[in-house]
């Protein structure tokens, strides 16, 4: 079933961009599953095939299957750990105050969610009481992520704070542990910088953050 929410969202957003006359642009993939079968053609066509996914227990406790949003065709896949309450109500991921701060700082660098990045979860069913990501329930889900990634093709991706930096790096460490490298995730360079929610709670992070998301924009500006 497709989510109408998200699909409305892009829509209008590609209303806004180029008035009533609707330009779908698909990179031309040809996917190919483990069996041999083959893979979704568009980023579209794939959250419709997954958004009735009741893989693990979050799909039952779910409001909303929170894909993800953004540029299909982006450079910058921005992916934190799982939907929380707000994003689990609207659909969407990085709602909130947190996800104003977010669209703060990729406002700094000339970018937003609409303009070369795209925003994800690992997971994309809620965890009740905002609990971290079981490692069952990312084992179950992580599929989905590697085909996004597929589908979409960033040069970077960056995980938005500790959670989703270990749970994609599979290293339980601090966060200072993790910036300031550049890992790799599905084959692709990943860095690791501070959730906008810590933001936040800690503006001292704020000049740290900042750092990273200038080398960000150096990094896909030489790309
Ligand atoms: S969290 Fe992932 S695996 Fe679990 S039900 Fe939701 S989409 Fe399916």
């Amino acid at each position: 079933m497709v989510d109408y929410h998200s699909a409305d969202r892009y829509f209008r957003q590609t209303k806004e961009l180029y008035g009533n006359t609707c330009y779908v642009q698909e990179k031309k993939l040809n996917i190919v599953m483990e069996d041999g079968s083959p893979g979704p053609k568009s980023l579209l066509a794939f959250h419709e095939q997954i958004s009735d996914c009741l893989k693990c227990a979050l799909g039952k406790k779910r409001d909303k299957f929170v894909f993800g949003v953004g540029d299909p065709n982006a450079n910058l896949l921005l992916i934190g750990e799982a939907p929380g309450a707000k994003e689990d109500e609207v659909g969407e991921p990085f709602v909130g105050r947190a996800g104003k701060m977010l669209d703060k700082m990729l406002s700094a660098i000339d970018r937003s969610r609409e303009k070369d990045v795209y925003i994800c979860n690992v997971l994309k069913c809620r965890p009740p009481d905002n609990r971290d990501p079981l490692p069952s329930e990312v084992e179950q889900c992580e599929s989905y992520l590697h085909m996004q990634i597929q589908l979409i093709q960033p040069k970077l991706i960056v995980a938005l704070g500790r959670v989703a930096g270990k749970t994609l790096l599979g290293l339980d460490t601090a966060l200072k542990d993790m910036r300031n490298i550049t890992h790799e995730y599905a084959g692709t360079p990943l860095r690791v910088t501070y959730h906008p929610a810590a933001l936040l709670r800690n503006s001292n992070f704020k000049p740290a953050a900042w750092e990273d998301f200038k080398w960000i924009n150096t990094f896909l500006e030489k790309k």
